[in-house]
């Protein structure tokens, strides 16, 4: 599974980022949330999201194979036990959607709420929505 984004539907509300935030870090902030809303001028607003790539650029970047597909979800997980927070896999994405946390110094990437997406839940544009 992933998620997909209509942005036609997206209010710009920021909703998506707000829930993932709390979900992770117990606050609301941009700096704790793995999906990210940018807002690029009064037409341009969306949101930043982990495409689940078939054959995922930042597993493959990663020396220590610290990223590794789900067989439940099928999300690209970061492991943070071999992660050794290098950002080699965040100049790999072509999306900008993996980063690395402030606090552990480790890489951290949307691992779809292990199945249930909380921005997804909470969208109520349904402009995430999941797909197969
Ligand atoms: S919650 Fe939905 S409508 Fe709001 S910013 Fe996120 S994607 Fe857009
Ligand atoms: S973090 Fe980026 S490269 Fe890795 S699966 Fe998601 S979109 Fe693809």
């Amino acid at each position: 599974m992933k998620l997909a984004y209509d942005q036609s539907k997206c209010t710009g509300c920021a909703v998506c980022a707000s829930v993932c935030s709390f979900r992770l870090k117990g606050l609301v902030h941009p700096g704790g949330t793995r999906i990210k809303f940018a807002y690029v001028s009064p037409t341009d607003s969306h949101v930043i999201y982990c495409r689940q790539c078939e054959n995922a650029p930042c597993a493959l970047a990663c020396p220590q194979g610290a990223i590794q597909k789900d067989g439940k979800t099928s999300a690209w997980v970061v492991d943070a036990e071999k992660c050794v927070g290098c950002g080699l896999c965040l100049e790999a994405c072509p999306y900008g959607a993996i980063r690395l946390d402030t606090e552990s110094g480790k890489a951290d990437k949307c691992d779809l709420c292990q199945g249930d997406p909380a921005c997804v839940k909470h969208c109520l544009a349904q402009a995430l929505t999941v797909q197969d």
